[in-house]
């Protein structure tokens, strides 16, 4: 029996007096609850599972609810970072739908991008036809609608010109989710300066400066590529090469601030010249082209090339005097002459050098008997550098006579080049040769090692009042160990600076003048003296006579030709006599070829006097023969 019920019953028996006796109600009811009991224990055990479980519950929730407010403090964390970097970045970041209409734009677009980053939220696309209006290539627009028609996935980069003047750089990616597109990122990135640094980098590769035309490089590429553009080789192309003459001077005399006022000046002056189309460009230094590509006759280009003459002849006022000039001008044509852009620049520089040998100012078209010229130009200064090498170069000595007592006191050294079959080349071939080829400096040092044997010989045999002109060309002054050469063979030979007088020319005096006045005083502090050779043929300017320390004047020869018959000339010699006479130089004349010729310069007072009528030009022995018996008759 339950337990509770036995005491219960016990309780009630013991207080009734009763008896107490098991009976089956009793057992029932006690049954009863004992399996109510059991239930309750059962419920209570159910119940405190419950709470347990509900408790568990509750933790996990508490937990996933931690986590999940940390996750939304993340997520929050990530999105304002990302909202910042949105709108920190540089660039216009706009994110469209698949509907064309505008999810976001970041601050950037809202900036610089308004008219569009004013669909931001819209229900509406953007519209392309005002986007369309706003470029300057809306075709290329139309292009990108194009290819995300068919190739919705694809990424995308270009560069956009709006009509404000701005350039955009994009990129657009496709926005992807779960692979599926719901739309598209378009990053703008503002260019504009980077082009405009580019372009004027661009620029500055394909221009010269001081002028602003094109330069070389942009002619070879622009040649180039019209020539790659003509396979069938139909199309004509002609190259003008144009060189200044004499601007060399200009920068010399006038620096060359004056130099580049001049080019400037010359450059305007020229476009004048050429026709819409025509490229003028600047090579360097003094040279110039010109490239046509439009059809032009060959006297269309004889025009424009006289033209050019014309227009470079007129005076260039520079430092308040008037400069002159002219130029040179090579011209070769494509297809015929030459088929690659170097080879055509190349044909019409050797016309302009054809140009410039036949005395400059004019031009000149290529042709092959002129590259026949210019091949024989090549051996000529080929064989030229083998004789000097051979010692195929030797002296002449021509006589220069005292006008008062008829002696020698002077001789005038001229180089000659034998060759080896005999053939005797005079030095108005071959000097100017070696000026242009350089070898110049190598004939001065052989000549004038010979005229030092020469002298050190005649003073061995006791004459030693004789002096020697040494022809010297303009280059070799400006060679910076003239001096010392010289002066270390003089001390080799024990030769004194007097017996030397050095013959220079007027073209000497379009030379800087400071470096020659250097140069020459060097020269007179040696003992050396100096002789103006061919005077008034050339550059003659009577400052050049009072500030250079010079000795001697010889009047050129073609003022002497028929100077008795031709007032003109005998005015010239007089003068130039005289005033050589009143600066205390002595005169000489030179090419006497007879005797009237020897009257007029005595009756003048001239000094000395060299010609075929006293003397020709003789061999270094028959020279020092000629000496001997002249010193006998003494
Ligand atoms: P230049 O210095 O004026 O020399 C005088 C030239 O006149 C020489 O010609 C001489 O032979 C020539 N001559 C002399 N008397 C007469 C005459 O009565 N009638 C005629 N018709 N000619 C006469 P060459 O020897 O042919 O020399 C020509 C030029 O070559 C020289 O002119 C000089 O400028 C240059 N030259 C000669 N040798 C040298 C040299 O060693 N170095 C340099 N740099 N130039 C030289
Ligand atoms: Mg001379
Ligand atoms: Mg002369």
């Amino acid at each position: 029996m339950h337990k509770l019920l036995l005491r219960q019953l016990q309780q009630h028996c013991e207080n009734a007096g009763l008896e107490y006796s098991q009976q089956p109600l009793l057992q029932a009811i006690s049954n009863t609850y004992e399996e109510h009991e059991l239930d309750r224990k059962a419920l209570d055990e159910s119940l405190f599972l419950t709470s347990k479980e509900l408790n568990e519950r509750t933790q996990l929730l508490r937990t996933q609810l931690q986590t999940l407010s940390q996750i939304q403090d993340q997520l929050q964390k990530s999105l304002t970072a990302l909202n910042a970097t949105f709108d920190a970045t540089g660039e216009i970041i706009l994110s469209l739908d698949n509907l064309g209409r505008l999810v976001k734009s970041n601050k950037m677009g809202k900036e610089l991008l308004p008219e569009i980053a004013k669909y931001e939220g819209r229900q509406q696309a953007i519209s392309w036809q005002n986007v369309h209006k706003m470029l300057l290539n809306p075709w290329h627009l139309t292009e990108i609608v194009d290819s995300l028609q068919k190739q919705p996935k694809i990424n995308l980069k270009g560069t956009l010109h709006f009509t404000n003047g701005r350039i955009f750089e994009y990129h657009s990616l496709p926005q992807l989710q779960n692979n599926l597109l719901i739309g598209r990122v378009w990053c703008l990135r503002d260019v504009t300066e980077e082009k405009k640094i580019e372009e004027f980098i661009h620029h500055q590769a394909y221009h010269d400066l001081l002028t602003g035309l094109p330069n070389r490089h942009f002619l070879l590429e622009k040649i180039d590529a019209i020539i790659k553009d003509n396979p069938e080789k139909d199309k004509k192309l002609a190259v003008i090469f144009i060189d200044l003459d004499n601007f060399k001077k200009v920068n010399d005399t006038d620096g060359h601030e004056a130099g580049d006022k001049l080019l400037r000046i010359a450059t305007k002056r020229m476009r004048n010249c050429v026709r819409d189309g025509d490229i003028l460009a600047r090579l360097g230094g003094d040279e110039f082209l010109i490239l046509i590509e439009s059809p032009i006759s060959q006297s269309g280009l004889t025009r424009m090339c006289s033209n050019i003459l014309d227009t470079l002849k007129k005076p260039f006022l520079l430092n308040n005097h008037n400069h002159f000039i002219s130029c040179s001008m090579g011209i070769s044509i494509y297809p015929r002459d030459d088929t690659v852009p170097d080879g055509l620049i190349g044909k019409a520089d050797m016309a302009m050098y054809r140009a410039k040998k036949l005395g400059k100012n004019n031009f000149q078209f290529y042709s092959e008997e002129l590259e026949r010229l210019a091949l024989h130009q090549l051996e000529f200064e080929n064989n030229l550098r083998v004789a000097i090498n051979k010692q195929q170069i030797s002296i002449q000595l021509q006589p220069e006579i005292n006008i008062t007592t008829g002696k020698i006191v002077a001789a005038e050294a001229l180089a000659r080049w034998t060759m080896a079959d005999g053939t005797v080349i005079p030095p108005t071939q071959f000097i100017p040769v070696a000026e242009q080829a350089n070898l110049i400096g190598e004939i001065g040092r052989l000549v004038f090692d010979k005229v030092c044997k020469e002298i050190s010989r005649w003073k061995r045999h006791g004459i030693n009042d004789i002096t020697v002109a040494i022809n010297l060309s303009a280059r070799e002054f400006k060679d910076s160990e003239l001096v010392n050469n010289i002066h270390r063979k003089m001390l080799e030979h024990a030769i004194d600076g007097e017996k030397i007088v050095l013959e220079i020319t007027e073209s000497l005096f379009m030379e800087d003048k400071e470096s020659v006045l250097r140069t020459m005083n060097q020269l007179r502090d040696i003992g050396i003296r100096f002789a103006i050779d061919d005077f008034g043929t050339g550059y003659s300017s009577f400052s050049y006579l009072q500030d250079l320390p010079i000795d001697y004047l010889k009047i050129d020869r073609s003022f002497l030709i028929g100077v008795t018959e031709n007032k003109k000339k005998y005015a010239i010699a007089r003068s130039i006599i005289d005033i050589g006479n009143h600066l205390d130089l002595k005169v000489i004349a030179e090419g006497i070829e007879d005797q009237e010729t020897l009257d007029f310069i005595i009756s003048n007072q001239c000094a000395m006097a060299q010609g075929f009528f006293m003397h020709n030009p003789l061999s270094t022995d028959d020279f020092f023969a000629l000496l001997i018996k002249d010193r006998a008759t003494k």
